[in-house]
């Protein structure tokens, strides 16, 4: 009989010693959860809400809210579906929140702060997310985007979890919210490392600007050291710490965040077969320490070739 490695069941993630790494799918509209699903996602870590709506020029209603979100949690009976209120603003405009210019749209009203400028709209979502929960048996967890207060973290924790929302979390995706992980997380249930903009706002580089693209590298070690700060917050208050930017798609960096504290990790789809073979290459010790090789790198490349020659040792 030929096996087919399509045929093939896809096991859970997992490092070498058998420590259950789940790995999620990021996702932008329900129509990708089937092939997520294919392709062995486990749940999803990154639903992000504001790709549905950015060619609205008004606010959707809670009812067309409700259709979607019941069809993202429908696809994942018993399994974690990660929600990010909607993230508007900079790379992300939306008419109906982003109105004013602004010189600097990424340093601007974004993410959590445009929401709360427009308090109604985030009301509106978190309404018709615990109306897709009460209809569907996903393991709802919702979480806020470009939170860089504890203020801003017991803001929205209490407000979803007056909603009904029972996991309540926040992005880490600004250096001041990494910084202060002991106390961002002593509020929110999770939390979840948005390397994206946290290399951005960490290397002072814009995400989108060509000029400046090689200091968009999640590998540097300024960006490890802050995730460190989350990881280790998260194991002193017990609370879970995921990845949902690119950096988890990357299959060594994959194993150092892991190494750095990082329990769950989400990425496109395409990209989890290769994580998921990367991972069971190494244990937690190991893991562990081609992190620690990263961590004391002067730069990205010095932080790359440093957990290369470590892993390759320890192989
Ligand atoms: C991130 O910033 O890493 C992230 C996952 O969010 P986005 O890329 O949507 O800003
Ligand atoms: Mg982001």
């Amino acid at each position: 009989a030929r096996a087919s490695a399509a045929s093939a069941p896809i096991t859970p993630g997992a490092l070498a010693d058998g420590t259950p790494v789940p790995l999620l799918a990021n996702l932008g509209k329900p129509e990708g959860a089937e092939e997520a699903v294919a392709l062995g996602a486990e749940g999803v870590g990154l639903f992000r809400t504001e790709f549905l709506f950015l060619s609205s020029s008004s606010a959707p209603t809670v009812e067309q809210q409700r259709e979607t979100y019941t069809k993202m949690l429908a696809a994942f009976p018993g399994k974690k579906v990660v929600v990010r209120v909607l993230d508007a603003g900079a790379d992300k405009p939306l008419a109906f929140l982003n109105d004013a210019h602004e010189e600097n749209p990424a340093l601007g009203l974004r993410g959590l702060r445009a929401l709360r400028a427009s308090e109604d709209i985030l009301r509106e979502q978190l309404t018709a997310l615990a109306q897709a929960d009460a209809a569907t048996e996903a393991d709802l967890w919702v979480m806020a985007p470009m939170v860089s207060t504890v203020e801003e973290t017991r803001y929205f924790t209490e407000m979803a979890r007056d909603y009904g929302i029972k996991t309540a979390g926040v992005m880490v995706e600004v250096p001041s919210s990494a910084l202060l992980a002991d106390k961002v997380l002593q509020i929110a249930d999770f939390a979840s490392i948005g390397t994206n903009d946290l290399t951005q706002y960490t290397l002072a580089a814009d995400r989108l600007l060509g000029s400046v693209a090689a200091f968009q590298d999640p590998w540097h070690p300024a960006v490890l050291r802050l995730i460190r700060e989350v990881g280790e917050a998260g194991a002193a208050h017990d609370k879970p710490v995921g990845i949902c930017g690119e950096a988890a798609a990357d299959p060594l960096l994959a194993v150092v965040l892991v190494g750095l504290g990082a329990k769950t990790l989400s990425m496109a789809p395409t990209a989890l077969a290769d994580v998921r073979a990367s991972l069971l290459d190494h244990t937690l010790h190991d893991a562990r320490r081609i992190a620690q090789a990263a961590l004391t790198a002067d730069d990205a490349a010095g932080a790359r070739l440093a957990a290369q020659q470590t892993a390759t040792r320890e192989k």
